[in-house]
């Protein structure tokens, strides 16, 4: 990014409510995994003669979702019909809610921004709408259509044109996933579509306060899509801007191969959907349904993540990330508490298992906390083992993915860590230096950082299982004599 312009990004995001049903009829909400066009009813297609009836979950989740990020709710809304044509869409129509939605307002505070501080993204609106089916283009020329995601429940969050960097967009939909995860009001896994996102994004002269024509790039699919689109997007439009060109306001694709982004359609042809009220739902009298109060509401919030982040900070020393690893999912959070309150609040072995080896196992091999085969008690053994010299870092390195899923258990780990200790390190120690004569010369002629070689050396002859820090101190007795 040249020092001229500077970049301005809102995002609207889609996210699939985990509700039993669907948004206006009884049909399960499950649909996603299900043969196409099987779980469907004639109120999803909107035939002729059917009535759409509102899920209070949606609204009960949408409301506590608005109230969690601080949201001004409305007492008084309703549904709309935007129109259009599409395969996707049997109706002719979508139900959606932004006219006159059910939130204003609100934002969503990013615990740890780019340098490390905080930051927040102001909310414009959100509202509650159904999805459409899906279109799967392609097999020998013809395209076909899945019905069964039509009339799932979405919340469309639209933030305010205020997002300064593409990395501070992708921040912001991380917290945003945590916080709707930990509501319980989606599963929000971006992968799979129950969070979507459009994101827009212009250039402006720094320090013009006048926001430039923007561009929407459409169907990001991951957090790494959404930074690198807009990456990509903004040197896009910044190589026009230096050429004396204009931006053409328009809707792009992001093509993921070949890491670009691509014209769909531009503002011209964009269309009238001729909103309307829904003559087939009542508008939502938030005040005489007990379940949308705000005392309800306020009762069924739970504790939100960004204070249970700064009590784990406080109360074990741990660093935002950290304690935003926590917030991020339950079961590690109750594994860390649990290990954390019984150890001393300094104690790093503890740390670097949990948040070194533990999580990094879990990441790279998509095992889920909540099928652990190690317990809080058992992780505490580990860091007293290690700490009282029994079993070593390395030890731990290669047992632990198997202690993880229940191959091997504590009791095994302890029986490594007595031959490990029992392995003949004299003798290694000894052949070591016989071998190596030159790194022996060079350490006593003071290039005493070969020492580091020499443990190398030694820990390779023992596998692995040798104690360094018994490997280092004999190593250097022989030395220094
Ligand atoms: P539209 O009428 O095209 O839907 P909106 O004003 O409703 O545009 O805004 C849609 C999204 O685009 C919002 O997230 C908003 O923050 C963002 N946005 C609007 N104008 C700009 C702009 N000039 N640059 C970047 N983002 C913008
Ligand atoms: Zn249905
Ligand atoms: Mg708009």
């Amino acid at each position: 990014m040249s020092i001229k312009y500077e970049p301005v990004i809102g995002l609207e995001v889609h996210i699939q409510l985990n509700t039993k049903t669907k948004m206006f009829c009884g049909c399960s909400n499950l649909a996603n995994d299900n043969e196409p066009n099987s779980v469907v009813c004639p109120v999803c297609f909107g035939m002729p003669g059917t009535l759409p009836v509102t899920n209070k979950q949606a609204v009960f989740k949408t409301l506590l979702f608005a109230r969690a990020v601080g949201a001004k709710i409305s007492d008084n809304w309703n549904f709309e019909r935007k129109n259009y044509f599409y395969p996707d869409l049997p109706k002719g129509y979508q139900i959606t809610s932004s006219t006159n939605p059910p939130a204003l307002g609100g934002e969503i505070r990013v615990a740890a921004g780019q340098d490390g501080g905080q930051f927040s993204v102001a909310l414009h609106h959100l509202h509650l709408e159904e999805d459409a089916g899906k279109l799967l283009h392609g097999k020998g020329g013809y395209s076909f259509v899945d019905l069964n995601r039509c009339g799932t429940p979405l919340i469309e969050m639209v933030t305010e044109p205020v997002i300064k960097t593409p990395t501070e967009a992708k921040l912001m939909l991380k917290e945003l996933q945590i916080l709707v995860r930990h509501l319980g009001v989606s599963d929000a896994d971006m992968e799979k579509g129950h969070m979507r996102c459009d994101a827009n994004v212009s250039l402006r002269s720094v320090g013009e306060m006048k926001l430039g024509k923007k561009v929407e790039v459409k169907n990001l699919n991951s957090f790494r899509m959404v930074e690198r689109a807009l990456n990509h997007e903004i040197s896009r439009q910044e190589l026009l801007l230096e050429k004396g060109e204009e931006i053409v306001q328009e809707t792009r694709g992001w093509d993921d191969a070949k890491g670009v982004t691509l014209s769909q359609r531009n503002k011209e042809d964009s269309q009238d959907y001729r909103y309307m009220p829904d003559p087939d739902l009542p508008p939502i009298c938030r005040l005489i349904v007990e379940e949308f109060s705000d005392e309800n509401l306020k009762k069924q919030m739970p504790e939100l993540p960004q204070v249970i982040s700064s009590r784990l900070q406080s109360d074990f020393s741990l660093t935002v990330t950290q304690a935003n690893q926590c917030v991020g999912d339950i079961n590690f959070q109750e594994l860390v508490v649990g290990v954390l309150t019984k150890v001393t609040k300094d104690n790093e072995t503890a740390k670097s298992l949990l948040f070194g080896d533990l999580l990094r196992i879990v990441n790279e091999k998509g095992l889920l906390f909540s099928d652990l085969k190690l317990t809080s008690d058992d992780l505490i053994e580990i860091v007293k083992l290690k700490d009282d010299g029994k079993i070593t870092q390395q030890l731990i390195k290669t047992n632990l993915e198997s202690l993880m899923t229940g191959k091997i258990t504590i009791i095994d780990l302890k029986k490594h860590g007595e031959i490990s200790t029992a392995v003949d390190i004299d003798a290694i120690v000894k052949e070591v230096l016989l071998q190596s004569i030159k790194a022996v010369e060079q350490y006593k002629a003071g290039d005493v950082k070969v020492l580091g070689f020499l443990v190398g050396q030694a820990m390779a002859k023992s596998k692995g299982v040798a104690n360094p820090q018994i490997v280092n101190e004999k190593l250097k007795s022989h030395l220094d004599q």
